[in-house]
């Protein structure tokens, strides 16, 4: 048996994601007096926000006229943990296993997670990035190929193909532009998707000639024994080829949506989402689903709708657990939790 793997105490609820939708499930499940747990595969709380576009304004959340994502994350953090939900990151769920009374334990790659009910808030799913498919990538992948740069450091004094016209490709290429002997950058059409600002960074940049660009370019193969030594790139207009030698090519271009073992778990799937009904539960009983993971008719993918549909996958999964709780707790204004907590205030001036 593997040590590593305990099973840990029980809570009411288990939410799979800690983006803004599971943080708010996990509120939500505080503010109805269930515990809660909240598993994550990765290593920061905070999901899309904190690990895809930090530094991007959002505009739409009610009540926020205008909010970093970073921020924003912080704050669902500070909202999302208030009541004390037990927090598990960099784990890989695996099983979901129903027991004979309703119940489930969930299992990962280091814990087993026994609970009452439980709601999925899995956004996209594990962000598994988009490769490239061209000879060369597969057997070179690690060994100058890669689709993540974890220490710009070492593209010191390299010469570096970034592949992509996201922000990912861009914003590595801005970050890398004084570091490298040569850096080029190549995306397969006009249009770039990153930051209208950060184009205008890359404009500088090759005006200064510290950046390449080379638009209706895509890689043909990768070159070299033991690590990348070159790369052949062609125009896609003229399908001419062109040979470049690099020590370094970083295919950052985007990711795709994997629910991973979730997809196994027997949950009634329309295409990669999860479907549910207006309760926001699944075709299993005792699981829930909210946020990007979810599906029904209607359904808009936005942090707002993710935050409302947590809160109705929440009430469920309390009637769930005991039917005799009634599913409306009502305003918050109103509610007992809260009120202990405003006659603790000492009034300011006293
Ligand atoms: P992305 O926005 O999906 O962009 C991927 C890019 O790769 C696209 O330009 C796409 O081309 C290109 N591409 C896809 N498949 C390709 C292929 N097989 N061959 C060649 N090119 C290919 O992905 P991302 O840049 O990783 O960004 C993901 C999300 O995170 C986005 O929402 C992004 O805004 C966000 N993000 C934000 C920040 C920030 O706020 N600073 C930083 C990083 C990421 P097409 O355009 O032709 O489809």
């Amino acid at each position: 048996m593997d040590t590593a793997v305990s099973t840990a105490d029980p809570r009411d609820i288990t939410i799979i994601g800690g983006g803004p939708t599971g943080l708010f499930a996990a509120f939500y499940a505080g503010m109805r007096g269930m515990s809660a747990r909240i598993v994550d595969s990765m290593p920061e709380l905070g999901g899309q926000l904190a690990a895809l576009y930090p530094e991007k304004y959002i505009y739409d959340v009610g009540g926020i006229p205008q909010i970093l994502a970073r921020d924003l994350a912080a704050r669902c953090i500070e909202q999302g943990l208030q009541f004390g939900a037990d927090v598990r990151l960099e784990e890989q769920i695996d099983e979901l296993i129903r027991e004979p009374d309703g119940s489930f334990t969930l299992t990962t790659n280091r814990g087993r997670y026994p609970t009452k009910a439980v709601i999925i808030a899995a956004g996209k799913g594990a962000f598994a990035p988009r490769v490239l498919e061209c000879a060369g990538y597969e057997r070179l992948l690690g060994r100058g190929v890669t689709h993540h740069v974890k220490d710009p450091a070492h593209y010191e004094g390299k010469r570096v193909l970034i592949v992509g016209g996201g922000d990912s490709a861009v914003d590595w290429a801005l970050n890398l532009k004084d570091r490298t002997r040569r850096l080029i950058l190549i995306h397969r059409r006009e249009g770039f998707r990153a930051h209208a600002h950060s184009m205008r960074l890359v404009e500088e940049a090759v005006r200064a000639g510290q950046l390449e660009l080379l638009t209706h370019r895509e890689v043909r193969e990768i070159h070299g024994e033991d690590r990348v030594t070159a790369v052949t790139i062609f125009d896609n207009r003229t399908d001419v080829d062109t040979h470049l030698e690099v020590d370094a090519v970083l295919a950052l271009i985007g990711f795709k949506p994997d629910l991973g073992p979730i997809s196994r778990w027997g949950l009634e799937l329309e295409r990669h989402a999860i479907r549910v009904d207006a309760h926001m539960q699944t075709s299993i009983p005792g699981v829930f689903a909210a946020g990007d993971v979810c599906t029904y008719d209607g359904k808009l993918e936005l942090i707002a709708t993710g935050f409302a549909e947590a809160c109705i996958a929440v009430n469920y999964a309390v009637h769930y657990i005991d039917p005799k709780a009634r599913v409306n707790p009502g305003h918050s204004t109103n509610l007992k939790v809260f009120k202990d907590r405003e006659d603790e205030v000492v009034p300011v001036g006293d």
